[in-house]
């Protein structure tokens, strides 16, 4: 009973797709999960009756045509999401707090258009940024679900960083500006950033970008119901501790108070670091574990939850990035005294109207040295101290979102909030960082973690493959899965069934 054909620890997305595609293709898969709920980094929760999203606030791609749908309806759950499309002419408002604004449009002309309104001299220049993207995205084979033999290493040939890019297209410092101002969506470093990431970002969401009506979690909900169906398990309250080995291949996984599961192949969603932990010394070089273990994570963020009076603030159908100044690039500039330098502010897609907000999401980076005083402490065990931390950042950040939306603060009933070591003791990232290992476009090649390791029968998967967000965790789960059934035929049957 308690042998698998695969056995994949973790429900995070990754874990979840990769567990609906093999089971797809016939294996006997079990996901286990540590928490209570599943989906990662997907997960919502519910107070005062508002849905809020731990992570998946947007996705993009998602026509009918487009990469990230024919993804999802070979899984079986395109047309069961409930999403709502954010505004074609602004799904992403870039504001600074002279009042300057300036709108991302869907489409890529609508998207030239809209910058060429505020930018009229430099129609080289956007047409040249915008080829960029559109060229880019073109090389990544699996991004266009065209077959390929060796789909890690396309990304590691695109080694400029954006703003490298951006310096030879213009001398237009507010336009570099405004086209860097949505680095948070990669916890963007100035000098390291590849502009590769950006760019298959950038163009997913110009192609169409969509919220999830009620929150992120029906996306976990959906795949584990595919899991089921395929004759697969999802069990939580499971924590995956260590491997027993049997020679060089593992044969269980021992769990914390349960009794161990085998399985034929194993697959870990957990961030590499820790899924080494669970190996002992002599299973594993040396030298891998010392590069694993030395690569650094991106930064976190810091959170506000506000419960909205009700149907007293009208619901906002953009992402709003507002800035303190031109300073766009602020993962390691930010200052913890003049805080905080950037929000992110998102009105979350309710079925209970969409004339009005029922809740908002405020967030900024915060990085895990602010909060070393409370890095041995446990969730709800922090202290009154961390509590009143806490309370100040939220002042802080709610104070700064209200100077360019000035009833917003006396609309807030009530608030939540959550900071990196929130995300490092529920989703188990490491220092609770946003999107896993950072990348470097000078050192690609280091970043680059294949699914395969060195253990026979032990993938890898999740956002440190490839890619983070819901479409590079897709990507990744296709590679993932491409070792058990190979990636010709997996490719030829997403094509084939859309
Ligand atoms: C604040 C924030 C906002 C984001 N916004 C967006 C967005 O708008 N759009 C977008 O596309 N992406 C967004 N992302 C990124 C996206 O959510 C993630 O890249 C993706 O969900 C990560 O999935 P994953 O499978 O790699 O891992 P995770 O979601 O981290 O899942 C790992 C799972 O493993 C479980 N686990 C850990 N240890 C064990 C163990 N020992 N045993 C068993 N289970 C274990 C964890 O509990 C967790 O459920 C956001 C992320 C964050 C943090």
């Amino acid at each position: 009973m308690n042998k698998f054909d695969v056995l994949i620890i973790g429900s995070g997305l990754g874990g979840l797709i990769t567990g609906v595609i093999l089971s797809k293709e016939g294996y006997n898969v079990c996901v286990i999960e540590k928490q209570q709920h599943i989906g990662g980094c997907i997960q919502n929760f519910t107070r005062d009756n508002c849905i809020f999203d731990v992570g998946g606030h947007y996705i993009g791609g998602f026509e009918k045509g487009q990469n990230l749908y024919t993804f999802f309806n070979y899984l079986g759950i395109a047309d069961k999401l409930n999403l709502r499309k954010l505004d074609v002419d602004c799904f992403d408002k870039i504001i600074f707090q002279n009042g300057e604004n300036y709108s991302f449009a869907m489409g890529f002309e609508n998207h030239k258009e809209k910058l060429l309104e505020k930018f009229p001299k430099e129609n080289k220049a956007i047409s040249d940024y915008l080829n960029k993207i559109r060229e880019t995205c073109d090389k990544f084979p699996l991004y266009n679900l065209k077959k390929t033999d060796n789909p890690l290493m396309e990304s590691i040939m695109h080694n400029d960083s954006f703003d490298n890019l951006l310096n030879g297209l213009t001398n237009n410092q507010k336009l570099k500006n405004v086209l860097s101002a949505t680095n948070s969506l990669y916890a963007g470093i100035k000098e390291k950033s590849p502009f590769y990431m950006h760019a298959l970002i950038m163009n997913s969401y110009i192609e169409s970008s969509w919220r999830f009506v009620d929150g992120s979690s029906q996306l976990a909900v959906l795949l584990k119901k595919q899991i089921e169906l395929n004759g697969g398990k999802v069990l939580t309250n499971h924590e995956a501790l260590s491997f027993t080995f049997s020679d060089n291949c593992i044969s269980s996984v021992n769990l914390k108070n349960k009794e161990p599961l085998f399985a034929q192949n194993f697959i870990s969603n957990i961030h590499p670091t820790l899924t080494l932990k669970m190996i002992p010394d002599d299973k594993i070089r040396k030298a891998y574990r010392h590069r694993i273990n030395s690569l650094e994570n991106t930064i976190g963020m810091f959170t506000v939850y506000g419960v909205l009076e009700e149907n007293s603030f009208t619901y906002i159908n953009h992402n709003d990035y507002i800035f303190r100044d031109s300073n766009v690039w602020t993962a390691e500039t930010y200052s913890s005294i003049n805080y905080p330098e950037h929000c992110l502010m998102i009105t979350p897609a309710s079925s209970k109207s969409d004339k009005y907000a029922d809740c908002v999401i405020l967030m900024a980076y915060m990085n895990i040295s602010d909060l070393s005083k409370w890095i041995n402490t446990d969730i709800e065990k922090r202290g009154t101290d961390y509590k009143d931390f806490k309370d100040a950042k939220a002042q802080g950040l709610i104070n700064f979102a209200n100077k360019y939306y000035p009833d917003l603060k006396s609309k807030i009933k009530k608030y939540y909030t959550s900071t990196p070591l929130t995300y490092r003791d529920y989703t188990g990232t490491i220092d609770g960082s946003l999107y896993g290992i950072s990348k470097d476009y000078k050192n690609l090649v280091k970043s680059v973690i294949f699914p395969k390791t060195h253990i026979p029968n032990l993938l890898m998967t999740g956002q440190n493959i490839n890619l983070h967000g819901v479409l590079g965790v897709t990507i990744g789960s296709i590679l993932t899965c491409s070792e058990l059934i190979g990636i010709h035929p997996l490719i030829n049957k997403i094509v084939s069934s859309n």
